[in-house]
């Protein structure tokens, strides 16, 4: 797998995307007529969530990040409880893989399992309300999503679904605290902010990158 641009690289690629210097369109709302094709597949428009989130020539790119982000997650969480990563829940009759299967010890002695996927929405560049509501949406369709087996699966361990949301441009989720919380992980909660989402934002900066060098590539 190709290593993300460095914490230096994705610093300036955020500056460049709140001074609006990209190369690309930074809002999802600008005019038709501001916005080209996509370069490499040719969509309608090329917006800055067009290429971090959506464009599929990058779609190994996408992968790198969301795992290097669980990665970190399952690292942290492996002194504070068992994790299964991408597998099929035990015990129910459901093809749905999340992400992580974590069985946590509760400061009470009760023990407790939470089935999380990780998610990388892209922001709504300058307009933190859109932002959040996005991040919102986001988290209630993974508890839909994983509800019910949470429900089959409380009948005999207290379990819980919901979501680590990181946008592609680093943003946390403050939603994601009480989560982190109920693992056991919250002491460690300012690292975790930090790493998770400067390692969102390098691998979203490595992404652009990509997607510049393949499109002069393509013009050749
Ligand atoms: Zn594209």
């Amino acid at each position: 797998m190709e290593q993300p641009t460095t914490a230096r690289d994705g610093l300036a690629f955020y500056r460049a995307v709140q001074r609006g210097t990209l190369e690309v369109k930074a809002s999802p709302r600008a005019t038709s007529s501001l916005v080209e094709p996509c370069r490499l597949c040719r969509h309608v428009c090329e917006t800055l969530g067009h290429v971090l989130n959506h464009c599929r020539s990058h779609a190994s790119l996408w992968h790198g990040r969301h795992n290097d982000i669980q990665n970190r997650l399952v690292g942290a969480i492996a002194t504070h409880g068992t994790v299964s990563v991408n597998r099929k829940v035990r015990g129910i009759a459901s093809n749905l893989r999340p992400d992580l299967v974590i069985d946590t010890r509760q400061p009470d002695g009760s023990r407790s399992r939470f089935l999380i996927d990780v998610t990388i929405p892209m922001e709504h560049v300058g307009d933190a309300r859109r932002t959040q509501a996005a991040f919102d949406r986001a988290r209630h369709w993974k508890r839909v999503k994983y509800g019910p087996i949470a429900l089959l699966l409380s009948a005999s361990q207290r379990t819980r679904a919901d979501a680590l949301i990181v946008g592609s441009l680093g943003t946390w989720d403050p939603h994601n605290d009480p989560v982190l919380q109920q693992l056991g992980l919250e002491t460690m909660l300012p690292q975790l902010r930090h790493a998770l989402c400067l390692r969102a934002l390098t691998w979203s900066a490595h992404i652009y990158a990509r997607h510049l060098a393949m499109g002069k590539e393509k013009k050749r």
